[in-house]
């Protein structure tokens, strides 16, 4: 694979993101002015999510005032005054970059990044905020610079003067957050701000009930630690926040890659509610930032159509199953982790469910037995990790996904439903769905398409940045 595809592959299983472009800064004003209003008017107020109970009141802010973590310098802000060019030696430190023709239509065009072939001039500086220039000098904005990346530029502002302090992060997250004002009446986790479909490029923040739990994904975004942060802090004002850094991408990005309180406590498990289920996030050692939240909705529309026997295939810590529980019958909830399913175990109990059966085994031989015994469902879910990870490894992984999908086809009786996904970036919603096609065509039943999904309101997929996009599914019934 190379380079690029790895940066695109791995962006994806974790970012999301939205460039300035799509800024509505008279929005933008009019959020700083409404955020200065609130808190005039009530300054311990939380302004995100006026719903959630107000707990009193770790200091966030000062204690995240301790000395920097990282090895970078501080970054240059674009406000700064600067040497004319003439005055700079050859060697001189510069806060600017110079992109060649095809990397500034990228911008042009909606895509906040700039490949490191497009940077015709690199700044000098470590890593951090930089101002960008076109062939012809003219300024394009401010990005976030990533010197080893094959991503080197990330638009984050296109006002060049743009002052990338505590208040500007602020605004954009505050911008964010109140996206998701919709989700906080069925749910208490979901996330707020989605990377580049959020225009906070490889920045990642979820909240589950008090905390939050950010990815900090670029040699850029990690200069502003501390300003995001406290904008967060006063924002959400979370009773802790904890750094999932233990992401592989961020050694591509020359960072470590480890798991850091940042703030106030996290404890290791986290009760969430879901559209009426209980379930414990693992915010420290879970996967992703603790659970799966992109599937939060999707639950809701595979259970609406549960009866019978059901089966939660690739089922972590059984937040299908739970779901699928309270309409059919019986619900077998598999995966091949036993760590997962003992916290499957205590989610069913906090949901008092006694109709779901656990059981440890590799999904494609369990798939391939209950064929051999004829066993039929009445409902099935299959919710698999990414087969493809690279664009390489498509064609294989979509031999994958047909055989998973082929045998579920087959095992479902009359009448049944099949909820079914893949988290692949690199397989599109056109090969998904072909390869659902082939495998109804194989499987010799008759299927149709219910619904066709895409990710849900907190985790924006933007159109031209095909990067923020990852999840689609589709509900199929079986009418034959
Ligand atoms: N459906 C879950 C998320 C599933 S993540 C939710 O909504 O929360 C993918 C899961 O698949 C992981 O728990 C992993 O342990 C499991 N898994 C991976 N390969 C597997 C295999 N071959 N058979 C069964 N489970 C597998």
């Amino acid at each position: 694979m190379n380079s690029r595809a790895f940066a695109r592959s791995s962006a994806i299983t974790m970012l999301d993101s939205l460039p300035t472009i799509y800024l509505d800064f008279t929005f933008q004003t009019a959020m700083a002015r409404f955020i200065r209003s609130r808190r005039a008017l009530n300054p311990s107020q939380p302004l995100a999510l006026p719903s959630r109970p107000t707990r009193n009141n770790i200091n966030l802010r000062e204690r995240e005032k301790g000395p920097n973590t990282t090895r970078f310098s501080r970054p240059v802000q674009p406000h700064e005054p600067r040497h004319p060019p003439s005055m700079l030696s050859h060697n001189a430190p510069t806060d600017s970059a110079t992109v060649s023709t095809r990397g500034a239509r990228r911008w042009e065009q909606g895509h906040p990044w700039i490949y490191r072939s497009d940077v015709l001039r690199k700044p000098d500086l470590p890593a951090g905020a930089v101002n960008v220039h076109d062939e012809r000098g003219r300024s394009l904005g401010v990005a976030l610079w990533s010197p080893t990346s094959e991503i080197a530029l990330r638009l984050l502002d296109r006002n060049p003067d743009a002052r990338l302090d505590e208040s500007w992060w602020r605004t954009r997250l505050a911008a964010a957050i109140s996206r998701r004002q919709p989700l906080a009446k069925s749910a208490n986790a979901y996330r707020l701000v989605h990377g580049e479909g959020d225009f906070c490029p490889s920045l990642i923040c979820d909240q589950y009930d008090r905390w939050l739990v950010i990815q900090l994904m670029s040699a850029g975004i990690e200069q502003y630690r501390r300003e995001i942060v406290d904008a967060l802090s006063s924002l959400v004002e979370p009773l802790g926040i904890l750094a999932r850094n233990d992401v592989h991408l961020r050694a591509k990005e020359g960072l470590s890659t480890d798991v850091e309180l940042l703030a106030g406590d996290v404890p290791r498990e986290i009760e969430v509610f879901e559209h009426g289920t209980r379930y414990l996030a693992a915010p420290w050692d879970g996967q992703k930032t603790g659970a799966f939240l992109d599937q939060r909705e999707n639950r809701v529309a595979a259970a609406a159509r549960a009866h019978g026997r059901a089966l939660d295939c690739f089922s972590y810590h059984g937040s299908f199953a739970i779901h699928l529980a309270a309409r059919a019958d019986i619900v077998v909830a598999l995966d091949v982790s036993a760590e997962a399913l003992r916290r499957a175990a205590r989610n069913c109990e906090l949901n008092g469910l006694t109709n779901v059966e656990l059981v440890e085994a590799n999904a494609f031989e369990f798939l391939k037995t209950q064929q051999r015994n004829r066993t039929r469902f009445d409902t099935i879910v299959l919710d698999p990790p990414a087969f493809a990870k690279t664009k390489a490894s498509v064609p294989s992984a979509i031999r994958g996904y047909k055989e998973i999908n082929l045998r579920a086809m087959r095992l479902l009786s009359p009448g049944g439903s099949l909820f079914s996904a893949s988290c692949s970036f690199h397989l599109t919603i056109p090969l998904f769905l072909e390869m659902l096609r082939s495998a109804a065509a194989d499987s010799g039943r008759r299927l149709a398409i219910r619904e066709l999904r895409t990710q849900p309101l907190d985790h924006p997929g933007i159109l031209n940045i095909p990067e923020t996009t990852y999840l689609k599914s589709a509900v199929l019934e079986a009418v034959d």
